[in-house]
């Protein structure tokens, strides 16, 4: 069993789509125990849905230029993919309608005025919906399964947060019994998005999501490798806009992907590392442009070859350092607590002390 997810730079335009459909069709012949294939929204979708929403809530009726500009992306997609060929009816039918449910909530959203994180969950999930259902369209065979039914998420203070034991197991639930009822190894399904444990209300994973959605289902089936397959070759060992001479690392750690991600490389979601981690299952960064690219492997295996003792460089920018001091302090109990107290009641999030 082998986890693939594709991120939006993977899916966006036809060179991009037509590796990744041959890239699941070779593991699917090699991998007779099924591939589950998760998809990220097509690039900057996600961000027009966000900006899009944003407008509608202050009654700003131009909304309709984001959701023209999505439309535009997926139906020119479809028709490059298509060329001079016919296109299933069911395609362009499908996917027009997914649009048109989207817009009617974000007129809702446009006459309300309102817009609570649950509206705005529910906007950005037609991003992932679009692309999986273009791309189980598009792979012959394939089999749809919608994320929302096993990953689930609970509301703690106002943060959806995933309930993994219940998502695990309805992951198990779900996706071997769909492969044994069909001929076909291939399963199809949105990342970043899920359901609220309570309400059944679509939520989202966060900014990025669609790793962890992967992880999940790696972990909850115990795959052989949890490949993300991207725009670049693996984690560099540094920003390369920033150091040009910057190359792949072939090999980290779990601890050391870790640290990377948390501390701000972009390659991988932060939370996806644990569920694999866990059961030892590896996480492979590939590069859908360059397929035959090693990429870098992820693993509990420290490679003893490798001499260096930094594995890579990451940054983080636009963040403040704030220092308090003052003899005042000193000894005085639950003068940290006011700190990280007033820190949090303004959503400032602390990611080093
Ligand atoms: N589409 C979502 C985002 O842009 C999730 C993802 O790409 O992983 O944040
Ligand atoms: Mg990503």
């Amino acid at each position: 069993m082998k986890v693939m997810k594709f991120g939006g730079s993977s899916l966006g335009n036809v060179v991009g789509l037509s590796n990744v459909i041959d890239i699941i069709r070779k593991a699917s012949v090699a991998d007779g125990g099924g591939v589950v294939v998760v998809v990220s929204a097509l690039a900057g979708i996600t961000d027009l849905l966000v900006e899009g929403a944003g407008k509608a809530s202050k009654g700003d009726m131009t909304y309709n230029d984001e959701i023209d500009e999505i439309t535009r992306r997926h139906h020119s997609l479809i028709n490059d993919w298509f060329g001079s060929r016919d296109q299933p009816e069911t395609l362009k039918a499908g996917v027009d309608r997914l649009i048109e449910e989207l817009r009617s909530i974000v007129y809702g959203v446009k006459l309300l005025r309102d817009l609570s994180t649950h509206s705005l969950d529910l906007i950005c999930s037609y991003g992932e919906l679009l692309s999986a259902f273009i791309l189980t369209q598009l792979v012959e065979g394939s089999l749809e399964a919608d994320a929302r039914t096993f990953v689930i998420t609970e509301n703690r203070r106002g943060t959806d947060i995933v309930n993994p034991e219940l998502s695990e197991q309805l992951i198990r639930e779900t996706i071997p019994p769909l492969l044994a009822t069909s001929s076909s190894n291939v399963v199809i399904t949105p990342g970043f998005i899920s359901s609220d444990k309570i309400s059944g209300r679509t939520t989202t994973l966060g900014r990025g999501g669609s790793d962890y959605t992967a992880a999940l289902i790696a972990g909850a089936l115990n795959a052989d490798v949890l490949e993300i397959w991207t725009h670049v070759n693996g984690f560099l060992t540094a920003d390369p806009e920033v150091i040009p001479e910057a190359y792949t690392i072939p090999a980290l750690t779990y601890a050391e992907a870790t640290e990377l991600c948390n501390f701000g490389s972009k390659v991988l979601f932060p939370p996806s590392i644990y569920p694999v981690c866990r059961g030892g299952i590896p996480i492979r960064i590939k590069n859908t442009y360059n397929p035959s690219e090693p990429g870098t492997v992820i693993s509990g295996e420290r490679d003893y070859n490798d001499r260096r003792q930094i594995k890579g460089v990451s940054s983080i920018s636009d963040t403040a350092l704030i220092t308090v001091t003052g003899v005042a302090m000193l000894g005085v109990i639950g003068i940290n607590r006011r700190i990280f107290s007033s820190l949090a009641e303004h959503g400032i999030s602390v990611f080093m002390v």
